[in-house]
């Protein structure tokens, strides 16, 4: 399975979700099976108990999950049905690591975040990224990892840690990164400030983003691309610009427009993938 985490910083709101799910509709396109994970960093064990006027409305899954809209996103941009385990809290995976430790399957050893939860939270994604969601009941080829909130929070550094140990657990070949920032505009100026002091914070927590996805209110220009790739340590083709659309079915569109799947092809070896009567 290839894997490709979306994460983002500066602000929380700035369109993880529609990136991770424009991605993945963008590789179903090129026929390759996905599925999706969002991860959010909150105490809940789902969005189940909280208010829809705090969370906005909660999305019930096949099973019954109660979970965040996200998770409709991906269902209705993946043509996919999710269970309750595709999505992963700070809750449940406490709660599991906890039950775990009552039954003794810690045989002894002081249970810690690192390793005890991290490894929690990579075993879950393997095991959930094997589960077919679509009807050919077949195992999906890629899984979008979207994590909410914004890197840097005390909430997501469990779950960021974990990612940093997967990139070893799967490859580098087997995992990609794509970081959503925000492109503010002061006096008329893109500024990419806050984009740089993000990248910064990622690559201090051991993570290196393949792409950059710029969400701003107009066209991303030349000079901000250029600007990011040279401050933030990327090639120029490794900055997307995501700006404001009319309607947020136009963001894959936009997302194909600058090359996300030859991109991702190259980076994860996608070409390797046998996609047989499904590609078009
Ligand atoms: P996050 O996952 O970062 O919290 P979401 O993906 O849920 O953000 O997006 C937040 C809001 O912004 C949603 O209402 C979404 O429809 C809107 N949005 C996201 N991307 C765009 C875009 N490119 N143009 C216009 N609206 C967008």
């Amino acid at each position: 399975t290839k894997y490709i985490l979306v994460c983002g910083g500066v602000i929380s709101g700035i369109g993880k979700g529609v990136i991770a799910s424009s991605t993945g509709l963008l590789l179903k396109t090129a026929g390759l099976k996905v599925t999706a994970i969002k991860i959010d960093p909150y105490m809940n064990i789902d969005a189940g108990t909280m208010a829809p006027t705090e969370h906005g409305e909660v999305y019930v899954l096949n099973d019954g999950g109660e979970a965040d809209l996200d998770l409709g996103n991906y269902e209705r941009y993946l043509d996919v049905t999710l269970s309750r385990d595709n999505n992963i809290t700070t809750g449940k995976i406490y709660s599991h690591v906890i039950e775990k430790e009552r039954r003794g399957d810690y045989l002894g050893k002081t249970v810690q975040v690192i390793p005890h939860l991290t490894n929690a939270v990579q075993d879950w994604i393997e095991r959930v990224a094997a589960v077919p969601v679509d009807e050919t009941g077949e195992k999906p080829d890629v899984c979008i990892i979207e994590l909410g909130g914004t890197v840097g929070d005390i909430e997501s550094a469990p779950f960021i840690e974990a990612m940093r140990q997967f990139q070893f657990r799967v490859g580098h070949d087997n995992m990609a990164l794509i970081y959503v920032s925000l492109i503010p505009v002061v006096a008329g100026e893109q500024k990419t400030k806050p984009t740089q002091a993000g990248v910064r914070d990622l690559r201090g927590l051991g993570l290196l983003p393949d792409l950059i996805a710029c969400r701003c209110d107009n066209p991303l220009l030349r000079a901000t691309m250029d600007k990011i790739s040279m401050f933030c340590h990327v090639k120029p083709e490794q900055v997307m610009g995501v700006h404001n659309v009319s309607s947020t079915y136009h963001v894959p569109l936009l997302m194909r427009e600058q090359g996300l799947i030859s991109f991702l092809t190259k980076r994860l070896n996608l070409g390797e993938i046998d996609v047989g009567q499904r590609g078009i």
